[in-house]
């Protein structure tokens, strides 16, 4: 029910435990962090409240400076750990944060069976790891966008790529996502508190669009792969 993704020169996992903090208010039943850091990505996530996350991160070395985390409210598959976000791709290529209901994903998920991807958990999420693993060839926003055509239901998505050490990606739909700017480093969160001791400059995605996050740049596409000009709105109110 909430995400928080970061990508700069800090330590990633601390800010994005700070982040799902103070979106802690949304309500949730599980949570999860994922960090990429030389080429494989590492996900400790776990049923229970954000210090119970805390305490099991305590005992692993979750370092690097690109990274998603989630705190879930569950629809589909019940809380335990395995239904836990972050949710990997087979291949252990892709990961991804959500918010939402993806409605057809019995159907995508018999597809990729049938194309030889495994599934460990009952939650519709996973179908985005492994439809992404699926489409992607070398260019993540493409992968996500083609993904995003595939796919019927509500969504605030991140997604990071062990191929993709610079880059993360984020989308929505009917799910809010925002997209902090900061000097050197970008966010992305459900909810504008969630990022606010970091920075006040935001852009907010619309439906069907999609971004390209790196340390220095946003990007906004729309679904035909189009770049979107989107100011960005300066935040003046406190919590
Ligand atoms: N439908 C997803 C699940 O059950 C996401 C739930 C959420 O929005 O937290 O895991």
């Amino acid at each position: 029910c909430g995400i928080v993704g970061y990508i700069g020169s800090k330590e990633a996992t601390p800010i994005l435990m700070n982040g799902l903090k103070k979106l802690e208010y949304r309500g949730y039943d599980s949570a999860g962090v994922a960090i990429l850091h030389d080429g494989v990505i590492k996900m400790v996530k776990t049923k229970g409240r954000l210090a119970t996350l805390e305490s099991k991160l305590g005992t692993t070395d979750l370092r690097g400076n690109l990274g998603i985390g989630h705190t879930r409210w569950a629809t589909h598959g019940e809380p335990n750990d395995v239904n836990s976000h972050p949710h990997i791709s087979s291949s252990g290529k892709i990961a991804v944060v959500h918010n939402g209901i993806i409605e057809n994903f019995m159907k995508l998920k018999e597809f990729l069976i049938s194309k030889g991807y495994h599934f460990q958990s009952d939650t519709d999420t996973e179908v985005l790891a492994n439809l992404i693993d699926y489409n992607y060839k070398g260019d993540l926003v493409k992968a996500v966008m083609n993904t995003l055509n595939d796919i019927e239901g509500a969504y605030a998505l991140g997604v990071i790529c062990t191929d993709c050490p610079d880059e993360f990606v984020a989308a929505r739909k009917d799910s809010p996502l925002i997209v902090g700017l900061g000097e050197g480093e970008n966010f992305i969160a459900s909810d504008i508190p969630a990022i606010l001791e970091h920075t006040r400059d935001v852009k907010i995605l619309e439906d069907r669009e999609v971004a390209r996050i790196t340390a220095g740049k946003v990007e906004i596409y729309n679904l035909l792969g189009e770049i979107v000009e989107r100011e960005p709105f300066h935040v003046d109110w406190d919590v």
